[in-house]
């Protein structure tokens, strides 16, 4: 028989950890910037009977019985991700980012092959060639940064290595990179050494949703995402890709790197790719970017030094040492979050100090413009930032600092009809 009570009456410990983290989402101004809130229909699709079926294969070629519905739903959502992005196929089944890049590597890599990718330290990711990662334990990556002076991705550079190296392939796409890929040199590129183009969208595939950031798809032989990030699904992985590369990534995926898909985030995913097609997340994308460049603006008003100078997407990194010399990255991360705001420290480009502790902070606004906050906020937020790291040695300050952010905090819960799952 099945257990029907609820997760409170069956295991108290995990029930109050459950609520612990809830009143913790809903009581602080949220910037990290590769988080967000789904809404209750994906909380419910990620939460439903599909967790029990197995599925391995692809629809209409599946190594168990009874995968008629799950066939419909993996279509679906297959079909609603090509829409959104304009891709010829999508891949809806890796698990999670790292799972779409080590896929996308092991369709088109050798052991030994070279890629070239982001410098890890000035924005890159740690599926970039880390070499505590299997990518950097499997591959060659070659790696390129941003100009010492502009911040900005010195293309030049890139193309540079990309003729030294010749690698197999070439990847876009960062962790911590407040501006816009040049798309169209990075194809010319991998165009003039036959090389493949990779994006690695994770961050930004939200606002590519929203029309908010420009669409790698056009350009890329194949694109990989995140559905958790920006774009307000379940955690989840994704690859859009060429038709010609279809079977390849698929292969790679399963059986290459994964085992059966997991179908109730495959549902979850097709909920959000939805809700991503809807006017009202036009908005929603285009409020993020609005409330980055906010934030940013406010934060140089106030003397703070912006990496790079601004934004054109959903975060950017500040830089402490333009507050005081001695202030790390995680220093500042863990004050503002006894304070009530929460993001997470981060090296800035050219970092004497290791990324264990950073010289600066990455702020992001997917998850506080979907806790409501518009531009007033997202500068009164910045300004409670900038204020905070100034009287840090100040506990009285920062007590009268705490209660007004706490009271900002309180005016945008994130989930204000209270918890959408189970307890
Ligand atoms: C977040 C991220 C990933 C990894 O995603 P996970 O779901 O955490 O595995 C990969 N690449 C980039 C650029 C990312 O920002």
């Amino acid at each position: 028989m099945i257990d029907s009570r609820s997760v409170e009456d069956v295991d108290a410990q995990v029930a109050d950890l459950i609520r612990a983290d809830t009143a913790r989402q809903n009581s602080h101004i949220h910037l990290i910037a590769s988080e967000n809130f789904v809404s209750r229909a994906v909380m419910q699709a990620s939460g439903s009977v599909f967790t029990n079926k197995y599925a391995e294969g692809y629809p209409g070629r599946r190594y168990y019985e009874g995968c008629g519905v799950v066939d419909q739903l993996e279509d679906l959502a297959r079909d609603r991700a090509k829409a959104l992005f304009g891709a010829e196929h999508a891949n809806v089944q890796p698990h999670s980012g790292a799972q779409a890049n080590l896929a996308a590597y092991f369709a088109f890599l050798e052991p030994g092959d070279r890629v070239l990718g982001m410098r890890l330290d000035q924005g890159g990711h740690l599926t970039h060639g880390s070499p505590v990662n299997a990518s950097g334990e499997l591959y060659e990556f070659i790696a390129y940064g941003v100009d010492q002076d502009s911040e900005l991705i010195d293309m030049d550079e890139v193309r540079r290595l990309a003729l030294e190296h010749r690698p197999k392939m070439v990847l876009a796409g960062y962790t911590a990179y407040s501006r816009v890929l040049d798309y169209e040199a990075f194809r010319s590129i991998a165009d003039e050494i036959d090389a493949l183009l990779m994006v690695d969208a994770a961050h930004f595939i939200g606002l590519v949703a929203g029309g908010a950031y420009p669409n790698p798809v056009p350009y890329a032989d194949l694109v990989t995402a995140t559905t958790h990030k920006a774009l307000r699904g379940p955690r989840g992985g994704l690859i859009l890709s060429r038709e010609e590369h279809a079977k390849a990534i698929d292969k790679a995926v399963f059986p290459g790197t994964q085992g059966g898909g997991i179908f109730s985030q495959v549902a979850a995913k097709a909920v959000c790719f939805l809700e991503a097609s809807t006017p009202e997340y036009r908005d929603y994308a285009g409020q993020i970017v609005e409330n980055a460049r906010a934030m940013a603006a406010r934060l140089m008003a106030e003397g703070v030094r912006v990496v790079g100078g601004g934004t054109d997407n959903h975060m950017f990194l500040v830089d402490m040492r333009s507050i005081d010399e001695e202030l790390t990255g995680k220093q500042a991360a863990k004050l503002l979050d006894a304070v009530g705001i929460t993001c997470n420290f981060n090296t800035v480009p050219f970092d004497p100090r290791k990324p264990f502790v950073g010289s600066g902070i990455r702020i992001g606004t997917p998850a506080m413009t979907t806790q409501g906050m518009k531009e007033p906020e997202a500068d009164e937020t910045a300004g409670l930032i900038a204020e905070a790291l100034r009287h840090r040695e100040d506990p009285s300050a920062l007590e009268g600092l705490e209660q007004r952010i706490r009271k900002l905090a309180d005016s945008f819960p994130a989930y204000p009809e209270g918890f959408p799952g189970h307890v």
